[in-house]
C-alpha cells in the first residue's frame, strides 16, 4: 500500500530550481522577477464532464496542465509555476506513473516547475493553478479591444471538435485524419510563444477552450463592443472542411472548444508585424473579422448575409 506521502514523494515531487522552495513544506515560496506582475490561473478537469473516465491517464496529465499553461499564454504571460490538486478515486500506481509522464512531459516542454498541491480520495478530479510572469501594464486582457480592431485567430479551428464527434461515434473519419483530431483534442499545444511575442502589440487576447463564438463574445462584452466576422476566412481544420455544408460541422468549427488557440485583436496597423510572428513561429495567423461600436457578434458569409448558427459554445450551467 502506498501512503499519501509516498506517492506525492514518488509521482509528483521533480526539483524546482527556480522556487525557493517546492513540493514538502506547508506551502511553496516563489520570488517573482522584478518589473513583473504575478499571472494567476487555476483550471479544473472534472471525469465525465471534460474528459471520458477511461482516458488514457497520460494525455490526461498532458491536457491538465496544458489547458492552464494556455490562460497564461492568452495573458501575454511565461508560465513557471503550477500546484496540482488530485482527487482519485484509488491509488492506482499504473495510472498515477503515466499520469505524471504526461504531466511532467507538458511541464518540460513549457519550462513549468510543480511546486505543490493537494491529494485526496474521491471521485476523479484534477485541478492546476498555474502562475507565471508578465511586464507590468502589459498583460493581453479581454477587456482592450477596441472598435476598428482587426480580430486574428491562430492555427485552425474546429478539430478538437471533431475529434469529439468521432469518439462519440457522430461521425465517422479516415485513419489520418482521426490521428490529426485526436491529437488536437487530448494534447492540446498552448500558444505560449504567441502571447508572448504579441506583448506589446495585440490589444486583447484569449485562448479558444468554449468555441470561437462564446470566446469570442467574452472579449466583446468585456471591451463594450461589438464584431462581424467572415465565416469564409476563419482557419478550418482540414478534416473538417470537407463536412461545412452540414450544420454540425459549422457549429463544431465555430462553437466547439478544445482547440487553444489565441483570438486576439490589434489596430491594423500592427498587421505586417502580426504576419511577421506567424511566419517566424511557423503557425498561421489569420484575419476574421472587426470589431465594431455595436453591441454584436455577426457571423457573415461571402455575401455579407448572416450565418446560421446552431449553438454558441459550452455552458456548463446552460
Ligand atoms: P498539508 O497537510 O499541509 O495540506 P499535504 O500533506 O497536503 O500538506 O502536502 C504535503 C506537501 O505535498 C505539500 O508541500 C503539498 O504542496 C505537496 N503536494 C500534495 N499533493 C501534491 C500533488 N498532487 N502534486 C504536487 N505536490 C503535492
Ligand atoms: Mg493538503
Amino acid at each position: 500500500m502506498t501512503s499519501e506521502f509516498n506517492l506525492i514523494e514518488r509521482y509528483f515531487t521533480r526539483p524546482t530550481p527556480s522556487a525557493t522552495l517546492g513540493v514538502g513544506d506547508d506551502a511553496a515560496l516563489l520570488v517573482v522577477s522584478p518589473g513583473m506582475e504575478l499571472a494567476v490561473s487555476t483550471d479544473m478537469l472534472v471525469a465525465g464532464t471534460h474528459f471520458f473516465l477511461e482516458t488514457d491517464p497520460r494525455k490526461l496529465g498532458w491536457k491538465a496542465l496544458a489547458v492552464n499553461i494556455s490562460d497564461l499564454a492568452a495573458m501575454g504571460a511565461q508560465p513557471r509555476w503550477a500546484t496540482l490538486a488530485l482527487s482519485l478515486p484509488q491509488a492506482d500506481e499504473h495510472w498515477l506513473a503515466a499520469f505524471a509522464d504526461g504531466f511532467f512531459k507538458c511541464a518540460e516542454q513549457y519550462g513549468v516547475e510543480l511546486i505543490g498541491g493537494d491529494t485526496t480520495r474521491g471521485p476523479l478530479n484534477l485541478s492546476v493553478t498555474i502562475m507565471g510572469e508578465v511586464p507590468k501594464q502589459q498583460a493581453l486582457r479581454r477587456g482592450a479591444a477596441r472598435p476598428g480592431d482587426d480580430i486574428w485567430v491562430s492555427g485552425m479551428l474546429g478539430g478538437a471538435a471533431l475529434g469529439l464527434a468521432a469518439l462519440q461515434k457522430k461521425v465517422q473519419l479516415d485513419e489520418t485524419d482521426l490521428a490529426h483530431c485526436l491529437r488536437t483534442l487530448e494534447t492540446p499545444q498552448p500558444r505560449v510563444a504567441l502571447g508572448l511575442a504579441l506583448r506589446g502589440i495585440a490589444h486583447a487576447a484569449i485562448d479558444i477552450s468554449d468555441g470561437l463564438l462564446a470566446d469570442l463574445g467574452h472579449i466583446l462584452e468585456c471591451s463594450n463592443a461589438g464584431a462581424e466576422i467572415h465565416f469564409d476566412t476563419l482557419p478550418t481544420h482540414h478534416a473538417l472542411a470537407p463536412w461545412l455544408a452540414e450544420g454540425w460541422a459549422r457549429a463544431c468549427l465555430l462553437a466547439g472548444g478544445d482547440d487553444y488557440e489565441l483570438c486576439f485583436t490589434a489596430s491594423a496597423e500592427r498587421a505586417t508585424e502580426i504576419i511577421a510572428i506567424g511566419a517566424q513561429l511557423n503557425l498561421g495567423l489569420i484575419r476574421i473579422g472587426q470589431i465594431n461600436q455595436g453591441d454584436q457578434l455577426e457571423v457573415l458569409d461571402v455575401s455579407d448575409q448572416p450565418v446560421l448558427v446552431e449553438k454558441s459554445g459550452y455552458d456548463h450551467f446552460a
